[in-house]
């Protein structure tokens, strides 16, 4: 049962009241936003009916969209308005880039996995946000032409500000957070002058933020508020696709699981199987940089494993590929 459009609007109401405000939260701002943004419209069909739960949800990839309280907490942290200028970095399905878009002047949204930011693109461009920017790539280094930003929003954990973000902040702008590896803790930093006060919130469980996806320079816009003729986010990197052949100690050494959860989280496309001869076989399609990551990857592979030999060749790329199936 997913419920009508009432239905959820309700249960968006509902939201806000039970998780929201009696946890604490009062900024009108950002509980007018919670109200207004459609939660369940990002999460995707199968969550629909766990879209206004009191839950973080999986959006695919091995990434999650934050609970809806955690949503609200970092947005009033970074206390922005409407003559803000706002970074994210990890954009995901683009729920809290839609929440940030309520409040704030100007929204920079960055994705480093591209079939999530197509996803954040499609839902966006469905709502008709126009004073929203995103691009695919990596969110570490920022986004530097369009620096400083009165508030900097990091929707992935790292053991410290990245030095890069710290710069790109306004005076008097605010940074929020996780900080921790493993235990994390809801950060907020705020610039005053050339000092960064630190501040800590409430301990928080999120993804890793990953450093891997290249320089600032290897970024593409795919969303420019609904304006620029932005290119398809799977079109806007160059793509490779190849097929790669591992031998050594390969097999029953959780080399397919572990390449599985590796191609994943890399946006790959693809499937890993065993051959008869005790060698593995991966089909590898993505981003360029991505299958270069992934075959440096391979090269290793999980602890177990002792890699003799990797041999790759280019194939054509396949259209009807989904998803990173073990066969
Ligand atoms: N707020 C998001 C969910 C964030 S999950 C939502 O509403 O859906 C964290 C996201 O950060 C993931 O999608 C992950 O792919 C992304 N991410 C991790 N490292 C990144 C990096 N270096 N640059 C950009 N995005 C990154």
């Amino acid at each position: 049962m997913t419920g009508d459009a009432s239905d959820l609007a309700v249960r968006r109401l509902r939201m806000v009241e039970e998780q929201i405000v009696r946890r604490g939260v009062r900024d009108e701002n950002v509980l007018a936003a919670m109200r207004s943004v459609p939660r369940h419209l990002f999460v995707g069909e199968a969550a629909v009916a766990d879209a206004y739960a009191d839950t973080p949800l999986p959006i695919g990839f091995g990434q999650t969209i934050s609970q809806p309280y955690m949503v609200a907490l970092m947005t009033a942290l970074l206390a922005v308005d409407v003559r803000s200028r706002v970074l994210e970095v990890g954009a995901g399905c683009g729920y809290q880039t839609a929440v940030l878009a309520e409040m704030a002047g100007e929204v920079y949204a960055i994705e480093r996995l591209a079939p999530l930011a197509e996803r954040a693109r499609a839902t966006l461009a469905r709502l008709g946000y126009a004073n929203v920017r995103l691009a695919v790539g990596d969110g570490v280094a920022g986004w530097r032409d369009e620096a400083p930003f009165q508030g900097i929003l990091v929707a992935a954990a790292a053991a410290e500000v990245p030095p890069e973000l710290r710069a790109q902040l306004a005076d008097g702008g605010r940074l929020v957070i996780p900080l921790g590896r493993g235990e994390q803790v809801l950060t907020v930093v705020e610039r005053v002058g050339d000092r960064f006060e630190e501040r800590r919130d409430t301990r928080c469980r999120f993804v890793p933020l990953v450093r891997d996806a290249g320089p600032e320079e290897r970024r593409r816009v795919v969303y420019d508020g609904g304006r620029a003729e932005a290119p398809h986010p799977e079109e806007a990197f160059e793509v490779r696709s190849v097929e790669a052949q591992v031998s050594g100690v390969v097999q029953g050494v959780y080399y397919r699981a572990s390449a599985r959860r590796e191609g994943a989280a890399r946006g790959l496309r693809g499937w890993v199987r065993n051959e008869a001869d005790g060698s593995v076989r991966l089909r590898l399609q993505g981003e360029a940089a991505a299958v270069d990551a992934m075959l440096d990857w391979c090269r290793v592979g999980p602890p177990a494993a002792k890699v003799s030999r990797l041999t790759v060749r280019d194939v054509p790329a396949d259209d009807t590929l989904r998803g990173f199936e073990v066969r």
